[in-house]
Parts: structure tokens; C-alpha cells; sequence
């Protein structure tokens, strides 16, 4: 599908490719709602209303996610080695974890290299 507003055939970020691509809708003044989805997971929206791109979703790969995924690992790393030094015992640990990992997008290898065995 060629898409009117929405140029670029790679993610500006992190050179990843299209997915998917879409016009969602279309606006009383006749234009359409766009939106691309790239392989990185990045996703951009061409919003009619006020004729302006927006990225609904960041690229992954970019040093403002990159740098924040790794100030929210160091800062899970902290908490996890706390919780390792408490007086809860390994299955209390082990359930916290469980509860930690699918709250938050944290990087598994966190836990483990904590000492978790699973
Ligand atoms: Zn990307």
C-alpha cells in the first residue's frame, strides 16, 4: 500500500523494515489516518486532524529507549540484589521475582545473574 503521508521505508532509528502498513480511516476534511508499523516494533500515525506524524510507539533501538532500558535494568539490578541479602527465604525471593519479572520489561539475566536458578 502506498501511504500519502507517511514516507520513509525503514525506521529512521534502527533501519528496521516495514511490517505492516495500513489507512486506517478516513477524516471528514477527506484525508486518511495512516499508520506504519516497522519490525523493530516502532510505529508511526499520520493524525489528519491537525496534519501532523506522530510515533505512537518509539523504536526500540534508539539511544532514548536504549539508555532508558538500561537505567531501568541497573535500577532493578539494585533491587534484586537487596532482596537477595533480606531475611526472605528463596521461595519468598523466588515469588517476588515472579511478580518483578511480569510487572516490569526488565532483561531476565537480572534475576539470574542474582543467583536464581531458574
Ligand atoms: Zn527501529
Amino acid at each position: 500500500m502506498k501511504l500519502h503521508h507517511l514516507k520513509g521505508e525503514v525506521c529512521p532509528d534502527c533501519g528496521a523494515r516495514v511490517k505492516t502498513e495500513e489507512q486506517t480511516s478516513q477524516h471528514c476534511n477527506g484525508e486518511w489516518f495512516e499508520r506504519r508499523l516497522y519490525l523493530c516494533g516502532a510505529e508511526q500515525r499520520w493524525i489528519p486532524n491537525f496534519s501532523r506524524m506522530q510515533w505512537s510507539a518509539p523504536c526500540p533501538n534508539s539511544p532514548e529507549q536504549l539508555a532508558e532500558k538500561q537505567r531501568l535494568n541497573m535500577e532493578a539490578q539494585k533491587l534484586v540484589n537487596y532482596i537477595r541479602k533480606s531475611a526472605f527465604t528463596a521461595d519468598e525471593q523466588s515469588k517476588i521475582f515472579d511478580r518483578i519479572r511480569y510487572a516490569c520489561a526488565f532483561d531476565n539475566h537480572i534475576f539470574n545473574s542474582a543467583g536464581e536458578t531458574r
